[in-house]
């Protein structure tokens, strides 16, 4: 039940006449439904590696099997399709639209893939109530507080039905009490929902949260 086998992954800058080793030489597999945390001082290689995962970059080397399909492989358009179809983001600054309600940002990604006004809507307030933010859905992005923009954040990824998603720092903005609800929240719809759930980030206390560690030291996968 692996959703993702990452093998002999190397991505190598080049930076004038010398070449930086973001990602150099990573094994390692991740499960259907896991809570996954990706730990590592600042400049490891976590965001490199998280692009590379979620196809955004192309690896150096090594092979990326998601899904049962080698994405170091595709081209930009499989690319876009595989993102599509696999891949959701949750971001440490929440990236709502901020004169736009809740229940409008959740949809809006919906709206691009087609789906009607109504269908829309009514998956965008499923998964509003689902972060318990039921009573909020109207509420302009401005108007909420970052923990409440961050569970639209979350309403959103899911809304999409992504079989993985990715957060980048998803905490980064918010403070000790706030983060510890999000990340409770985090683990227990994304494991309701049955996803895959990567988070990235450079804090002990917060990969403590997920199911696992990958700790990432240079470029490398360290104990
Ligand atoms: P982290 O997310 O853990 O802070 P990064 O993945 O951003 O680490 O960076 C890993 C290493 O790769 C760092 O040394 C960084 O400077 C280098 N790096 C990342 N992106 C680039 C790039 N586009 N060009 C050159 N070097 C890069
Ligand atoms: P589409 O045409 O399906 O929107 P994109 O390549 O623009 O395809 O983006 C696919 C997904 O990847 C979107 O959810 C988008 O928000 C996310 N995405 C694109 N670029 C980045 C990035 N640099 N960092 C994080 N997420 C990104």
């Amino acid at each position: 039940n692996i959703v993702i086998k990452v093998s002999g992954l190397y991505k190598y800058y080049k930076v004038g006449t010398q070449y930086v080793h973001a990602l150099d030489g990573l094994d390692f597999d991740i499960k259907k439904g896991e809570f996954c945390a990706i730990v590592g001082p600042s400049g490891s290689g976590k965001s490199t590696l998280l692009n590379m995962l979620a196809g955004l970059e192309k690896p150096s080397k090594g092979e990326i099997v998601i899904a049962g399909k080698h994405i170091e492989k595709l081209n930009e358009n499989q690319l876009v399709a595989f993102r599509r179809e696999n891949v959701g983001f949750i971001f440490q600054s929440y990236n709502l639209l901020q004169t736009m309600s809740a229940v409008e940002n959740v949809a809006m990604p919906l709206m691009f893939r087609g789906v009607p006004v109504k269908k829309r809507l009514a998956v965008a307030n499923k998964y509003l109530e689902l972060v318990g933010l039921k009573k909020q859905a109207n509420q302009k992005g401005n108007a909420m507080s970052g923990g409440q923009q961050q569970r639209v954040g979350i309403a959103r990824a899911l809304a999409m039905n992504p079989k993985i998603i990715f957060a980048d720092e998803p905490t980064g903005n918010l403070d000790t009490k706030t983060t510890g609800e999000v990340l409770e929240l985090m683990k227990d719809v994304v494991s309701k929902a049955g996803k895959t759930l990567i988070m990235v980030t450079h804090d002990n206390h917060i990969a403590d949260f997920a199911d696992r560690r990958i700790r990432i030291v240079d470029g490398k996968i360290s104990d």
